[in-house]
This record gives structure tokens, sequence and C-alpha cells, in this order.
């Protein structure tokens, strides 16, 4: 009786708490027209005008000069676009996951209607109190200058009753002459005088000033949406992957330099998490791991030969924020981050800004300007910066670390650092330390950055709805092992180590770190819990951290870290991480022979520097766990073998500048 008494109150204290908390934020109502094509008519479209595939280009009835004109507008889509069937949907050209195109333009991908001059569509819609239209426009057009005249884009709204549409918008695009006009335009319109009526919404594109070449300009409308605002705040999520921060050079993580004031300070305001460890030692499938929840094995997703993009139909992060009608936005360093790896999935709006490694200041700015954008919330906004990868170049007032006497031939530059690499002769410990300064000073600077966007979070109030996450991708070495100022190629903990912090509502301050064993794989499923959407049928190979995070799991837990580094030459690593104890399984990528291990006694050799034998029993013990990893997961799992992709020109260069490529 008194245990049913107990379950019962038990029960009603949980209905009150979830009550409470769900009534705290509202539900974003948002309506993408690139998620509702079945209610979008096209009106009118140059497209069927134009004949699919090479042999039907050559229409008899046409002039030359159409056919060049067509054969411009083609090949300015066509690259890296499939044709899909236009009898139904004309605008549509590629099926992603949403069945509409991504476009890059400014080095902000986004999902569009493609609309060149000519095109007519409209949508049906009643209008809430409230609501606003927001949509973007561009020319997508690589080469601007060759264009003359524009592109006019027109919002009409129109009701049964009036005669005439009323011009809801209207501005002319001109890239060819106004270099402002090469980048989206954003742009919204109230629809209050519409509130609780049933109106059409038309989009128009036409030429303007063009008499020449037809079809010279593909125009489109990114993501036109009806907003429902909001009277009661939403919740919003930031998560933050700083790339190549190593845990153990930051002063929260106990590190001797003040290296990272105000990561200190948000550490104590929210959970940090002493043992984190990422899925993989470099950039791309480490955070693809961090978004999907799956370990690199099972996303698939590598930088080898191009790359591998991860397959439609893999849920992300950002896809989930999506499907809850958040506002997803994502700005990244680029290059391994490229969109087109499948990271933007999700994602309304992709940023890639490459300016150099010390670009986050521009980023902080940016992410600002969108949150002030979004006062009511309801956003999840990914932000990734190059901040303390290599080039390390702190800029005053940040290089304070290194010592002004010293003279010797080391410094930040990857060019440097590689030749140190290289060279036959040990380092000089002095060279050595001047390099950890410089990545140390860059990690000061990375710290301000984020402590700009961390104040202004709290300036305007948003930080009570806000939902804050502080991460890297993976760590750099020092010369644990043999190696400096790079990663990707080993699984020591130099590599595997990441910081992880919480912050916001629902995250306790907490005075004592979480000392247990966590992945980057856990960070999705404790967002979508700490949001409270709900995956579905998802399957996550990590886990909600939030019990951990309330301090509500008591006694020890034993847990299991895994992680890989995908083949890069003949060799697949694997390794399985305890609290206590490392295994790290090099396999021949050919037939899965296991080639070489090493073990290691955390507790008595944390830095990984004596291998101990083990004997073939418990070698085999330890070789079976990973296999059985694997399998368990397998039989879980519809592995994603991922997509072979190609680069484009300036994402090699990105890539150069960070020395992934020669
Ligand atoms: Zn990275």
């Amino acid at each position: 009786m008194l245990w049913a008494l107990t379950l019962s109150f038990t029960l009603l204290a949980m209905l009150v708490l979830i009550n409470c908390s769900q009534k705290k934020f509202d539900q974003p109502a948002v309506f993408r027209l690139v998620d509702h094509l079945d209610q979008v008519e096209f009106v009118a479209s140059p497209f069927p005008e134009l004949i699919l595939g090479e042999k039907s280009l050559t229409p008899k009835d046409k002039t030359d000069k159409i056919l060049d004109g067509r054969k411009r507008l083609i090949e300015n889509l066509i690259e890296p676009v499939y044709w899909a069937p236009m009898t139904s949907h004309p605008l549509v050209l590629k099926f992603t996951k949403t069945p509409v195109l991504e476009r890059e333009v400014a080095q902000h991908t986004r999902n569009v209607l493609v609309a060149p001059p000519k095109t007519v569509f409209r949508t049906h819609q009643k209008i809430a109190e409230g609501s606003v239209l927001e949509f973007g426009l561009g020319v997508l057009n690589a080469r601007f200058k060759d264009l003359k005249g524009g592109v006019q884009f027109r919002i009409l709204a129109s009701e049964p009753s009036a005669d005439i549409p009323r011009v809801l918008y209207s501005r002319t695009l001109q890239p060819g002459l106004q270099p402002r006009d090469q980048r989206w335009i954003d742009s919204h319109v109230d629809l209050k005088d519409f509130a609780g009526r049933k109106i059409w919404l038309t989009f128009e594109t036409a030429e303007s000033g063009v008499e020449e070449s037809p079809y010279p300009f593909v125009s489109a409308w990114a993501n036109p949406v009806i907003l429902k605002k909001s009277a009661s705040p939403r919740l919003s999520v930031i998560l933050i992957s700083l790339d190549t921060l190593r845990p153990d050079h930051l002063s929260c993580y106990g590190y001797g330099r003040p290296s990272s004031p105000r990561l200190d300070n948000f550490a104590r305001e929210g959970v940090l998490f002493r043992n984190a460890i990422s899925q993989a030692p470099y950039t791309l499938p480490s955070h693809v791991s961090m978004l999907t929840s799956l370990y690199p094995s099972f996303h698939g997703v590598n930088f080898v030969e191009n790359g591998v993009a991860l397959e439609d139909g893999v849920p992300t992060l950002a896809d989930f924020f999506y499907r809850q009608g958040y506002r997803t936005w994502a700005i990244t360093g680029g290059g391994q981050m490229n969109h087109s790896y499948g990271l933007f999935n999700g994602f309304e709006n992709y940023i890639e800004y490459w300016i150099s490694t010390d670009d986050l200041e521009r980023k902080v700015e940016e992410t600002i300007a969108f949150l002030d954008n979004h006062k009511d919330g309801g956003v999840f906004v990914f932000f990734h910066a190059y901040g303390a990868h290599t080039p390390y170049r702190p800029r005053p007032p940040y290089n304070i670390f290194v010592n002004t006497d010293y003279k010797g031939p080391a410094d930040g530059e990857l060019a440097t650092i590689a030749k140190l690499n290289k060279s036959t002769a040990p380092m000089d410990q002095k060279d050595v330390e001047h390099v950890i300064a410089l990545y140390d000073g860059t990690i000061r600077q990375v710290d301000d950055g984020i402590g700009r966007l961390l104040d202004y979070l709290k300036e305007s109030g948003q930080n009570r709805r806000t939902l804050v996450v502080i991460t890297s991708d993976h760590g750099e070495e020092f010369l644990e092992h043999h190696k400096m100022g790079t990663h990707s190629h080993t699984l020591f903990d130099e590599l595997l180590r990441v910081p992880l912090i919480f912050w916001g509502p629902g995250i306790p301050a907490r005075d004592s770190a979480v000392e247990e064993q966590v992945q980057s794989i856990d960070i999705t499923p404790t967002l979508l819990e700490l949001a409270r959407i709900d995956p579905g049928r998802a399957k996550f190979q990590g886990r909600s951290l939030l019990s951990l995070i309330q301090g509500k799991r008591k006694g020890k837990v034993e847990t299991y870290a895994f992680s890989e580094r995908l083949p890069a030459d003949d060799t697949h690593w694997r390794s399985v991480r305890t609290p206590n104890y490392k295994f790290i399984l090099l396999q021949d990528v050919k037939d899965g022979r296991s080639l070489n291990y090493f073990f290691f006694d955390l507790l008595k050799d944390p830095g990984e520097q004596k291998s101990l034998v083990l004997s073939p029993g418990r070698r085999k013990a330890w070789e079976d766990r990973i296999q059985f990893l694997i399998e368990a997961n397998r039989r879980n799992l519809l592995r994603a073998p991922g997509k072979k992709r190609t680069l484009d020109s300036k994402t090699l260069e990105i890539l150069r500048a960070l020395g992934y490529i020669q």
C-alpha cells in the first residue's frame, strides 16, 4: 500500500514536472514550402520548354540563339545536379532529403526552389494570426561578371474577393552590376492583413533589362517559410565545436596556464565532463559521429580519395530540430566540414566561412546577428571554427604564452611544423615549447571569441532559454607519440579526449565535474532529451547523459568508448577504452586480420607510454570486445555505406591550407 502511494506521488510529481517544463517553451510553428510541394502549383516555368538529356538538346523548331541560352542554363544548373522529372514539380531538380535542390551562393547553402525568369508558382494557405512570410532570393550563376541586366522577384497575395493581386514584395537583383546582389538576399513580409483568411501567395521571377540571350540567369527562391510568431519564448539550442581543442590545455580542465578564463566561467555555471572521448581523431568522421550518434564504421563518412558522404536517410541532430519546426542554422569553417558530406542535412542555411584559422570572431558576430533576428528562440545553431587548428597564429593581445626571448626555428606555420616532424634529429624542447605556447595563445583567442557570444546571450536575456554545449572533434599531439602539431593518424588519448560542457536551462550549476567516461555520440541523444524531442525510430549508438548532468546516477558504471581511424592507408585502427584500460587494435584493411595492438593501464600510465603485453587469451578477449561492439551494433542498424563524392576547387584549397592534402 505504502509503495503504491509512494509510486503515485512519484508519478504525480513527474507529471507536474513534465507539465511545468513543457509549458515553459512553445513549440515553433513553421510551414516550409520546400517540405510541402504537394501544395505548390506551378503556373508557368521555362523548364517544360527545355528538354531533358543530351540528345534532346536539339529542338528543330528553335533558333540557335535560344538553344545557346538553354545550354547555358543547363550548364549552370547541371553540375552537380541530377535532373528529375519536371512534370509535377518543374522547379525541383534534385531529390535530396527534402525534395528540393541544395545550392550554394556566397558560401551559404540553402534548399531552394529553382526559378529561372518566367517562373510563376503559387500556394493556397490559410494565414494564422501573427504570421510572417520569410524567404531568400538569389542568382545561382557562377560567372556573374558576364551577366547584364537582372532578375525581378515578386511576391503577390490574392483573395477570391479582390480582382487585383496585391504586391507584397518586389526586388530586382543585378549580380553582374551590383556585387551586393551576388549573395542570398533575405527578406520577410508581414501577413497580418490576411489573418484568418485563405489567400494565394504567388512567387514570380522575370528578366529585367535583358534582350539578347534568353535564360542567362538561374535564379532561385531560398526556403520560403510561413512563420507563426510565438507569444511565449521558445527553447534554442547552440552546439559549439571548437576544432582541435585539447581539454588538458584548458584551465577549467586543470591546465597550468590561464588559457580559457571565459570557458572556466562557463563550466562553473554548467556541467563539465572530465572524460569525454571522441569517435575519431580527425574532423569529418568525428563530427558526423557527433551529429548522427553513430560510430564511424556505421555512418561510413570518411575523408579519403575526395571523401565519402553520409547516405540520405540517416538522420542528423539538425534533422530532428528541423522536423520540430526549429530554424536550423550552421556556421562552419568548410574544408572537411563541406556541406556536401551530408553535414548540410537538416539545416536551412549552412555557411562555410574560410578566411584563415583565426576567423572565429567573424563567425561569432554572424551568429549573434542570426540570434538577434530570432529573439523568440526556437533555433538550433551549429557553430564550428578552426580557431585552434594549425597554423597557430594567435593575434595580439592573445599571444601571451610565448617566451619572447625564443630565437629558434619553430613557429606555428604548417610548413615549419611539417619540417620539424620530418627531421630525424631529436626535437629541441625549446622549439616544442614555443609551438605549444602558440597553440595555447590560439586557445585564449578562441576562448575570448566564445566569451563574446556568451556575453550576448546574457545581455539579451536569451540565456534563460538557450542550451549551449561546447565540445571539440579531437585533440592535438605535442610529441606524446613522436609527432607535433598534428592529429588524424593515431588513437592515443591526446587525440581522442575532448572537452564537453553543458550550460543553460535544465543544466544545474555543479561544483564538481562528471567523472564518468562519455562519448561524442552521446551529445545528440542528450540534446534531444533536453529539448524533449522524441527521436522516434532512429537508432543511436550513444546514450543520453541527462541523468549524469542532473547528478542522479549513483555508483560506478563501466562504460566503453569506441573510436576509429577509418582506413587512410592499409591499416584500420580501432580502440576500445574503459575508464581504466585502453586496447587499440590495428587491422589489415583488406581482410580484417589483426596486425598489431597496444594495451595501456590508464591509471598507472595515463600518457600511454608503455604498451603492455597481453596473454593470447586476454588479447582475444579484447579483440572480441571490439568485434562484439561492431557485430551487436550491426544487428541493430542498417549500415550506411556512404556515397563517393568529388570536391570542388575551393574546398581543396581550404584542405591544403589546413594541411590535409598536398
Ligand atoms: Zn578537426
